[in-house]
């Protein structure tokens, strides 16, 4: 859905998409679900003191929707299409069970310590799919003796795997991770993840691994023998941020024939086809560059959106919606097909913000920063990938003129930027003599950061994890995660052999 709302300039009214529902500006503010987040920010700062900002702020009702987007996808296949959520986007236990709660059937893990999470969470090991290019022999141990799905990745992986369901003598149940070769013309972005990719299964490989697993039986009596390894179907996960139903197309068809070898090759009953996650999420706002309360990126998100064009202001990039996508791929597939979807960004990424307080403006040559107290230790997207957060205030500075500005976290790093080129209204300025942050215009929210950001957080020049809080309501939020504390930061280095006492180290 999305909203349509119009602002007072000086000049004119300008008519605003916001690109996802749930946050909403009413009287100058941002609401997320009917709370404002002026109210949520000076209610953390009374709560936490200085470790109340920055905040992760995540809607559940947002979080619902979009799982809902995909359960009615995935409709028309009743009982064979599953919904894998996965973990690694965003691991906090209180997303994760939220998801589940609103209908996700199945949690894709990629380490033995998601694996405990998602069983933490109320996943049953059935419902848990272990992927990874490195499983250490512990991870493999675990998932095989509780049933847990894995992921065959590479050679190495298949006879690790035999090897270790032959010592615990249990069947391990399986999916090939293939890394298939798609139109090089048509898919640049996919092309570039593939050529040298480090997961999955080259085409020219899986003859191999076929052999190596169907050579491993397990003694039924005397007389029978069965497969060790219960092989049940084919898994491509192509990639992140893909906007072109047609990569999965590709996808599909690739997975399908791989399939029917399977169950030629002594698997007959192999049925499940995972065609991973990877889909992407809007990311632009059409020509917010002059409205009063957003500020915009002004370098064009490659990396998100392929589709959109530099120069365009006002494009708006639709990404495919989850319909769209099972729609594209349901005539490629066998018809008794098992389908997983294993999305994790188009699940939980629009359902997050990080709200972040100002801390100075200042200027060094051409260029005008806004230094805020959020950083690449929360958001480490635009260093890593060049990916574009969009940035807005949470109360707008009404009446100020546009101007370009950097902003930009405090650590030690000239790639700590949250948001460069960015044109905002002009914040208000500490020559004033009151305090900035009781200002309207003294804080921010940085868009889409529900995914990867506080999954991949660190620590970095001894930054504390920061408080994250779930909207449940319009008059209600939980905490679903206390900010560390310098003690929680210590604890690991056995204080009690410092010079100081531990209780000076408050
Ligand atoms: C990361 C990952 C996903 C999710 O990708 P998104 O881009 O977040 O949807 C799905 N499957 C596998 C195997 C992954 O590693």
């Amino acid at each position: 859905m999305w909203l349509v709302m119009s602002f007072a300039t000086h000049t004119d009214v300008k008519i605003i998409h916001i690109w996802f529902s749930g946050w909403e500006y009413k009287r100058g503010t941002l609401h997320c679900n009917g709370l404002s987040l002026e109210e949520l920010r000076l209610r953390l700062r009374q709560k936490y003191g200085h470790l109340g900002s920055p905040a992760f702020v995540y809607s559940s009702g947002i979080l619902r929707e979009n799982v809902k987007k995909y359960k009615d996808a995935l409709q028309p296949l009743g009982g064979r299409g599953k919904l894998s959520y996965s973990l690694k986007a965003n691991s906090n236990p209180h997303v994760v069970k939220e998801l589940r709660d609103a209908g996700v059937t199945a949690a894709t893990t990629v380490s033995g310590n998601e694996i405990l999470m998602a069983l933490k969470c109320g996943f049953l090991p059935g419902e848990i799919i272990f992927n990874g290019n490195g499983k250490q022999s512990w991870e493999v141990e675990m998932a095989v003796n509780r049933g847990v799905l894995l992921n065959i990745d590479s050679v190495f992986d298949a006879h690790r795997l035999v090897n270790i369901s032959k010592r615990l003598g249990s069947r391990a149940k399986a999916l090939l991770r293939l890394n298939p070769v798609i139109n090089v013309q048509t898919h640049p972005y996919l092309v570039t993840a593939l050529a040298d990719s480090k997961f999955g299964i080259e085409m020219e490989q899986v003859e191999e691994v076929i052999k190596i697993l169907s050579s491993a039986k397990m003694h039924c009596n005397k007389v029978t023998t069965s497969n060790l390894i219960e092989l049940r179907g084919v898994h491509i996960h192509i990639g992140s941020a893909i906007s072109d139903v047609d990569a999965y197309v590709e996808v599909a068809k690739a997975a399908s024939k791989t399939l029917r070898h399977i169950q030629n090759s002594g698997w007959p009953g192999a049925s499940t086809i995972n065609l991973g996650g990877g889909l992407c999420i809007a990311q632009d706002i059409p020509d917010v560059s002059k409205d009063m309360c957003n500020g915009r990126g002004l370098e064009s998100d490659l990396s998100e959106n392929p589709k959109k064009s530099s120069d365009s202001s006002t494009a708006t990039v639709n990404p495919p919606t989850p319909k769209e996508l099972v729609g594209a791929v349901l005539p490629y597939l066998p018809e008794q097909a098992v389908l997983i979807l294993e999305p994790g960004r188009s699940l939980v990424a629009t359902a997050g913000v990080v709200m972040t307080e100002m801390i100075g403006v200042k200027r060094n040559g051409d260029k005008e920063f806004i230094v805020v107290d959020a950083a690449m230790t929360e958001i480490i997207r635009p260093a890593l990938y060049g990916a574009v957060h969009q940035v807005s205030y949470v109360t707008g500075p009404l009446m100020q003129e546009p101007a370009e500005f950097d902003i930009v976290g405090p650590v030690c790093e000239s790639g700590d930027f949250i948001l460069q080129r960015c044109q905002l209204p002009r914040p208000p300025t500490s020559s004033s003599s009151s305090d900035l942050t009781e200002r309207p215009g003294s804080s921010f929210v940085i868009w889409t950061t529900g995914a990867y950001c506080s999954s991949m957080s660190s620590n970095y020049n001894l930054r504390p994890h920061v408080v994250e809080v779930m909207v449940t309501s319009s008059k209600d939020f939980k905490v679903i995660r206390s900010p560390q504390s310098f003690d929680d930061l210590v604890m690991k280095y056995k204080p009690q052999y410092f010079s100081v006492s531990s209780s000076s180290l408050k």
